[in-house]
């Protein structure tokens, strides 16, 4: 794409990408003129950058523009910064294991399954993007944050079902009653999980780089650290971070 430039003379001189940062002689006066370097021709141009988001948000944090010195809450002053982990996108596996559990319900499986009782592989494909990176927070809604709910309501749910499978083989109704309370567990830990993350959602939602993050990987998990520490006199201070 051509760019038209202005010399000190008032002649105009036509360039192209190709000839960033060069010194060319104008047209009109012979004078050489200096074309911008090829970020300066784009931006010109009106081709906006792109970078990842992820980089943004390390060049924010590096900058000191980030984390914000209001609370992600309710906007007041902030006093305390809690890490913040986004897990953007996480390595597939593949794997050509099978779960034991079907033995028990079709032991000769075993000797059809092809492959069984071959090693088993498990490939790796992508990589983890994980991004870290504290939220602040006022003392009142640091005090009020959720906190991350623990495993053992799916541990139990699973452990039930498995208990119910077993017990089905011998009495049925204590069977279906245990698989029915692996349920009624699963869903329980389901919903803690969900009030959970939307509160964290709300929270992200209101960092301006963190939803640029959101877009670029819309089915990002996050989790929240569990010690809260008191923000940096450094990040509250405005003085010390010019320059
Ligand atoms: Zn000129
Ligand atoms: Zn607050």
């Amino acid at each position: 794409m051509e760019i038209v430039l202005d010399c000190a003379c008032g002649g105009k001189l036509a360039v192209h990408e190709g000839q960033a940062g060069l010194r060319l002689p104008c047209p009109q006066c012979r004078e050489e003129v200096r074309v911008p370097s090829l970020g300066d021709l784009r931006k010109r141009n009106g081709v906006v950058p792109t970078t990842n988001p992820v980089f943004e948000i390390a060049a924010r944090l590096r900058s000191g523009e980030l984390p914000l010195r209001e609370c992600a809450g309710c906007a007041a002053p902030a006093q305390w910064e809690v890490p913040l982990v986004a897990e953007c996108e996480r390595a597939s596996v593949e794997s050509n294991e099978v779960h034991w559990i079907w033995l028990l319900f079709a032991p000769r499986l075993f000797f059809w399954m092809p492959g069984w009782g071959v090693r088993a592989t498990t490939r790796e494909y992508g990589r983890d993007t994980v991004v870290k990176t504290p939220i602040t927070l006022c003392d009142s809604c640091c005090h009020q944050r959720p906190s991350e709910p623990g495993e053992w309501g799916a541990t139990l749910s699973r452990a039930c079902f498995t208990g119910g499978l077993f017990a089905c083989l011998f009495w049925l109704p204590a069977g279906a009653g245990l698989i029915g309370v692996a349920f009624l567990l699963a869903t329980w830990q389901h919903r803690r999980m969900r009030a959970f993350r939307r509160r964290l959602s709300k929270w992200f939602g209101t960092v301006p780089a963190y939803t640029e993050l959101r877009k670029e990987y819309p089915r990002l998990v996050l989790h929240l650290g569990a010690d809260p520490r008191p923000l940096a006199q450094s990040v509250l201070s405005p003085s010390l971070r010019l320059g």
